[in-house]
C-alpha cells in the first residue's frame, strides 16, 4: 500500500481497523497513519462507501427524492440528512458538462439530469 502524504511503499498494516471496518496502516517514512480511504472522495464520510454508492445509484437510477433517500435508509437505521444525499450525489456523479463557447459560436445548453 502508498503512503498518500509521502508515496512510500514502505508501510505496514496495523492489527486494528477503522470504525466502519476499513484496515488501517503505518508509513515508515513519515510516521503517519492512514487507511484504505485516506484520500479519496469517500475519506471521513460517516457511513461505509458502499452504502453510499449505493444511495447515489438509487437516487440517480429511481430518481428518489434527497428525502425519500434518508427516510428510507432511516428505516434500516442509518442516519444521515438530505444534503448529504446531495453532497454524495456531487462528488460521485458529477454531470457532463460541455466546453466552455468561444467567442462568436452559441451558448452551450445546459445538461440536465
Ligand atoms: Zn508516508
Amino acid at each position: 500500500m502508498h503512503c498518500p502524504h509521502c508515496s512510500s511503499t514502505a508501510t505496514k498494516e496495523r492489527s486494528d481497523r477503522t470504525a466502519h471496518g476499513y484496515r488501517r496502516f503505518r508509513c515508515q517514512e513519515c510516521g503517519r497513519g492512514f487507511n484504505e480511504r485516506t484520500g479519496s472522495l469517500l475519506n471521513r464520510l460517516q457511513l461505509p462507501s458502499d452504502v453510499v454508492f449505493l444511495i447515489v445509484l438509487w437516487r440517480l437510477r429511481f430518481k428518489l427524492s434527497l428525502r425519500d433517500l434518508a427516510e428510507i435508509l432511516l428505516l434500516r437505521g442509518l442516519v444521515f440528512s438530505h444534503e448529504a444525499v446531495r453532497d454524495w450525489e456531487t462528488k460521485l456523479a458529477p454531470l457532463p458538462c460541455p466546453a466552455p463557447a468561444t467567442q462568436g459560436q452559441d451558448r452551450p445548453q445546459l445538461v440536465r439530469g
